[in-house]
């Protein structure tokens, strides 16, 4: 039988990217012929993360397709600065169905994993007689829980009163004022993008998910039993990041050496180091930067703090430079080698806005978390952390930001967090719950693990694919 070929689209976002160029390098080291087709900064951006396929049979090709926005040199949601420019770059998003069909007529592929912006890959799939597996960038329990919410509005009297989210295997509770609000104009788009993106969902070939098993059993089964998708989980893709240059390299270049943040973090005794992040879109006020700091300061842990460049002008007077003095804080400007950094023994707690890639990468790392979401559907990522795993302490009542703004959280209320999770006894147990579940992501993906297998299981799936 001749050799699949599966053709990738990945949303451009860190998020979805960084992923999905993982996916493909899994792919091409099973045997599969891959290409990875996108517009040419994402190309750039994810250039180096697939040269580890030089030794393959098949090596990743990598084909860049026009990207026609009003904004020229726009290609990336990171780059995006207002909710009316994001409209734009998201209406935009279609005029990649052309050249995109364009290829897939030429090179006849066996499959497309397309993200879950792109819900037209369904159709153009069908019209080309092969199967749309989508990706989401999330796991089963965020896809459950929204299912559930989007099924079942809640009956509650106000945004605060809490709720039980019905039909699902743990009781989860929720406000209104944590779900997706995008109301208004400015997101009419965008929620278009997403009613059609649920549709195409429902009517494509299945799902492939950067997860695993052993770490969300019964949210695996209910997605496939209850909600009735077929679905595939084959991460945590990170993983397959082995050595110290492909654990840095993973869709921007570090803003650090990343043999001085090893040096850093090879001096700090083992579990002493919390790393706070919030991920690639999430921005973090500069008035709540302030706090942050404040809050780490009165702690005794050390960290290793991502701030955007050029914020650093709204820490407190002489904070850095206390804090490198002291030898207790390293604040990276730009972006850290996360994966690197959450993989070290020195570090024992993440501070995370529970983007799905946090989350996974922090439970690979065998830490404890403080979840503080902000946007998107990290605050059901953070009920799994805290509720369901119990590996980590909720940063308390915060709520969902249009804005994706990680504001009012005071001082003290941080310092208490960071405390609770890098504790001896409280912080301990979670870390032996997450360490428990860090062995099992990596027997998952080792040969005859879960994620291994079903990831066998797809490749004979659309081996035998029919229309
Ligand atoms: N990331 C990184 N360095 C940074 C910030 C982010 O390597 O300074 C990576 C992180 O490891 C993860 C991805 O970018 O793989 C972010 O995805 P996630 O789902 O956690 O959050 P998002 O950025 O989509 O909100």
């Amino acid at each position: 039988m001749t050799t699949s070929h599966v053709v990738f689209l990945p949303f451009m976002a860190y998020g979805h990217m960084i992923p999905m160029a993982d996916m493909a390098v899994l792919f091409a080291s099973r045997g599969l012929k891959t290409t990875i087709l996108t517009t040419s900064s994402t190309a750039h951006r994810l250039a180096k993360s697939i040269r580890k396929t030089a030794g393959f049979t098949h090596q990743i090709a990598l084909h860049t397709i026009d990207f026609k926005t009003e904004e020229p040199g726009i290609e990336n949601p990171d780059q995006v600065v207002s909710k009316d420019h994001l409209s734009r770059f998201f209406e935009a998003l279609s005029t990649l169905q052309e050249p995109f069909e364009r290829f897939i007529e030429t090179t006849q592929p066996n499959c497309i994993v397309a993200d879950m912006f792109f819900p037209w890959t369904t159709e153009t799939a069908s019209k080309f007689g092969i199967p749309r597996v989508v990706f989401n960038g999330s796991g089963f329990f965020q896809l459950c829980v929204s299912d559930a919410v989007t099924r079942y509005r809640p009956n509650v009297s106000s945004d605060s009163e809490p709720f039980i989210v019905p039909h699902l295997p743990h009781e989860i509770k929720l406000t209104r004022k944590q779900l997706p609000q995008f109301e208004g104009e400015e997101f009419k788009v965008f929620l278009k993008v997403i009613i059609l993106s649920m549709e195409a969902e429902a009517k494509s070939y299945g799902v492939i998910f950067n997860s695993f098993y052993e770490l969300e059993p019964e949210y695996v089964r209910h997605y496939r039993e209850v909600m009735k998708r077929k679905a595939w989980h084959i991460g945590p893709v990170s993983l397959y990041s082995k050595t110290i240059e492909e654990k840095v390299e993973r869709g921007k270049k570090s803003s650090i050496d990343e043999h001085e943040c090893l040096k850093w973090l090879d001096s700090k005794p083992t579990g002493s180091v919390v790393y706070v992040s919030f991920g690639s879109i999430v921005k973090v006020t500069n008035a709540q930067l302030y706090e942050i700091s404040m809050g780490l300061e009165a702690c005794v842990s050390n960290f290793i703090w991502v701030i955007r460049d050029g914020q650093e002008s709204s820490m407190p007077e002489g904070f850095e430079a206390r804090m490198e003095a002291e030898g207790r804080g390293l604040i990276i400007k730009g972006w850290a080698p996360q994966v690197l950094i959450l993989d070290h023994d020195s570090v024992g707690g993440f501070v995370t806005h529970c983007g799905w890639n946090s989350v996974l990468e922090g439970v690979s790392g065998g830490v404890a978390m403080v979840a503080w979401p902000v946007m998107a559907e990290q605050f059901y990522n953070a009920k799994l952390v805290t509720d369901v795993l119990r590996i980590g302490v909720s940063i308390g009542d915060v709520e969902w930001s249009a804005d994706s703004a990680c504001e009012g959280v005071k001082r003290e209320v941080i310092e208490r967090a960071v405390e609770r999770v890098m504790s001896v006894k409280e912080g301990g147990d979670m870390r032996m719950r997450t360490r428990k579940l860090q062995v099992k992501a990596k027997t998952a993906v080792e040969k005859g693990g879960s994620s291994y297998s079903d990831l066998t299981t797809f490749i004979e799936n659309i081996k035998t694919f029919k229309q």
